[in-house]
């Protein structure tokens, strides 16, 4: 058999995983615990019957875009949607780092920041955060005066720790990067504030964000970044032409109609997280304070990766970080239906026990 090699900057690189097993209460991978609104799906699938299939879709999404604009209350020409907030970060990476340029994260966070840019071959800067897992300013200077990044990515509600980052910390950061500085808010509706205020074509700051976790739609893969439009206009040449398609950019303008229900799901959600904190305060466990759909939490008597298997033992999944630089022993919970969390807490106190 013959194996052509990838090329040499991709050997060393491992992919994305995110292990999958057969469970009954499935708490791993961040997802709402429940389905949208069924008027939505009967929504959607009216307009799925209608679509002009032999037809390639609205190149520049427009009407999707308008939604998400005015949702937030900027002009079209500073959304930029794809498939995914994975392909958003992508096609900003493609963008703006690749070979030659560097990318600043702050460990840890989103493991897909650093993996992506890597897979267009910018160096990154990997800083780290203080022991207690926020950021650190002067570690933040340090590594952007030497790195010069062109891209200094930020997480807030920070993914795995569930750690927002101040406003201020923000406002910091932009002021000292030399570069662009993206803000990912994937689970920013969960969180106490946003940095989409802070958008203006003259900040090089960008914030992304995904339809795959508040909005009950990671089936759907669509996401979206807000951010100056001049931005936007190079992200829109380096995107590949009609990246989405029909079903998706109606799926996404469908949603925005169920904006109210979709503030419910958040509103309970965040009502849960504060019930499994109390639960957790009561148990050996150290757990960090979240402003996320999840809460990660260290086991204080027993290791983590043995908690892990315990509540699989119960048919609980969630997500073991145990092994993973920087997060020795911690444990990801993603918060679900109060049935759920109730089938979590109670194996988790049994497993502790
Ligand atoms: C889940 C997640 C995303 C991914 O989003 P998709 O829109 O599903 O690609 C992006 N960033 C963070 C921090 C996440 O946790």
């Amino acid at each position: 058999m013959t194996v052509i090699p990838v090329r040499d900057d991709l050997k060393a690189l491992e992919g994305y995983h995110s292990p999958q097993v057969d469970v009954r209460v499935r708490l791993n991978t961040n997802e709402s615990p429940v389905p949208p609104p069924a008027a939505w799906r009967d929504a959607f699938a009216s307009e799925l019957s209608r679509v002009e299939w032999h037809r390639y879709p609205d190149r520049s999404a427009t009407e999707l875009r308008t939604g998400i604009a005015e949702l937030h209350g900027v002009r079209a020409d500073q959304v930029f949607a794809a498939n995914g907030s994975n392909e958003v970060l992508q096609t900003l990476l493609l963008t703006y780092a690749g070979p030659g340029r560097t990318v600043a994260t702050f460990e840890p966070t989103y493991q897909l920041h650093g993996h992506i840019a890597r897979l267009t071959g910018a160096t990154v800067a990997e800083g780290e955060r203080a022991a207690d897992f926020r950021l650190d300013l002067a570690e933040v200077d340090r590594v952007i005066e030497s790195a010069q990044p062109i891209i200094t990515f930020l997480c807030s509600p920070n993914n795995p720790t569930g750690l927002e980052e101040s406003e201020s910390d923000v406002r910091a950061v932009v002021a000292a990067a030399p570069g662009i500085v993206v803000v990912d808010e994937a689970y920013g509706q969960f969180a106490s504030w946003s940095a989409l205020g802070l958008i203006d074509d003259d900040l090089p700051l960008v914030v992304s964000r995904t339809f795959s976790k508040t909005w009950s739609m990671a089936g759907s893969r669509l996401g979206y970044l807000v951010g100056p439009a001049w931005l936007v206009a190079e992200l829109d040449k380096v995107i590949l032409p009609y990246h989405l398609d029909s079903a998706k950019q109606i799926a996404g303008r469908l949603a925005l109609r169920y904006a109210d229900e979709m503030e419910a799901r958040v509103q309970m959600i965040v009502a849960e997280r504060e019930r499994i904190a109390a639960t957790l305060a009561t148990l050996p466990v150290d757990a960090f304070e979240s402003g996320a759909n999840f809460i990660l939490f260290r086991p204080r008597t027993m290791p983590g990766r043995r908690v892990w298997d315990g509540l699989l033992q119960h048919s609980v999944l969630i997500r073991d970080c145990s092994g993973w630089d920087r997060l020795e022993n911690c444990l990801r919970v993603t918060v679900g239906t109060s049935e759920e969390n109730d089938a979590f807490l109670a194996a988790l106190t049994e497993v502790l026990a």
